[in-house]
């Protein structure tokens, strides 16, 4: 079924909690919908060696956030390039906002153009469950692709899918950082969620596997975009 209003999202979820592998699986269900993924952002950085990615570098393998200026910075300029303030423009995004402090600034940026957020979407899952997996799970940095070696192993092993390139360990992916992180974010969660909730536009799906929580996202997608 075609989407009829553009979707504008937002994926709230714990660290491990699947939103990159809900998002692949999202723009293959529909190709108009562009994605921009915070954390894959800031890796690349990193790995292109640029002052951004050597600023955040420090504060991710500590499990600590990014200052909201240098985000808030980062992600404006990206939306900017990727025309994303057009209001008929689809978009996802995974892990920006994270702080009331970056809503509040992403949202008086959409407000200027009338292309507010229409959709927040929290992916409950387990904590417990996530920290079961997470140690299996490797990505494919260029593209954000995430593999489990357990649930959702790469055809080859260690190889991305598509491009066969090498995949890696994320260094902030220890049971320790990975704590730090969790922590982080259920201290952040509660007040991200107020301020969508006071939109009128939060929705919350579970479930303890992707594949149990895709069709339900796809769904409310087609529910308030489609036909
Ligand atoms: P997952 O990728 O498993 O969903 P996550 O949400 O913890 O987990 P990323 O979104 O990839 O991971 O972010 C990794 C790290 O990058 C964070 O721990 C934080 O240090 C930094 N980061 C990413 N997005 C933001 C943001 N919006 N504000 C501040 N720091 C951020
Ligand atoms: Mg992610």
């Amino acid at each position: 079924m075609p989407l009829v209003k553009p979707p504008r999202l937002l994926l709230l979820g714990a660290p491990g909690s699947g939103k990159g592998t809900q998002t692949t699986k999202l723009l293959l269900q529909f190709p108009k919908i562009n994605s921009l993924s915070s954390g894959d952002i800031l890796r690349n950085q990193i790995n292109s060696g640029t002052s951004i990615g050597l600023e955040a570098s420090k504060y991710i393998k500590n499990g600590k956030l990014v200052p909201d200026t240098t985000m808030v910075r980062l992600i404006t300029k990206q939306l900017h390039e990727m025309d994303w303030l057009d209001k008929k423009a689809a978009w996802l995004l995974d892990g920006f906002p994270r702080t009331s402090n970056q809503a509040v600034a992403l949202d008086n940026t959409l407000h200027t153009n009338n292309s507010n957020i229409n959709m927040v979407v929290e992916l409950d899952v387990d904590q417990k469950v996530i920290l079961e997996r997470i140690e299996a799970r490797w990505v494919h940095v260029p593209s954000g692709r995430v593999y489990n070696l357990d649930y959702n192993p790469p055809r080859v092993p260690f190889k991305d899918d598509i491009t066969g390139e090498p995949l890696s360990k994320r260094e902030d992916d220890t049971a320790e950082v990975f704590q730090k992180r969790l922590d982080q974010y259920n201290k952040e969660i509660g007040s991200l969620k107020d301020f969508y909730n006071n939109k009128d536009v939060l929705y919350k799906v579970s479930g303890s596997t992707s594949d149990v929580i895709f069709p339900k996202l796809s769904n409310l997608i087609l529910q308030n975009f489609g036909v």
